[in-house]
């Protein structure tokens, strides 16, 4: 777990940290270029009690170009 990630599960009540983790991990940051998936969780951050889907801009680790990625929620279907 990375210091940010602490950071911003401390200000949740216990029982709600596990819950929070396990939903970053199922949010996915994917490469409008390659498709890879990352989740949120090993990108280093933390997303919980959020919805629906974002853009964001970054740099992918699989086929290293800048560019469009979508976050969206891994629903497991
Ligand atoms: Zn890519």
């Amino acid at each position: 777990m990375t210091r940010l990630q602490k950071l911003l599960l401390a200000f949740l009540p216990a029982h709600r940290r596990a819950d929070a983790e396990a939903e970053s991990r199922k949010w996915k940051i994917i490469c409008a270029a390659c498709g890879h998936a990352t989740s949120i969780w090993d990108m280093g951050g933390v997303r919980y009690g959020a919805t629906g889907k974002s853009l964001t801009w970054g740099r992918c680790k699989a086929c290293r170009k800048r560019g469009r990625h979508t976050v969206r929620k891994d629903t497991g279907n």
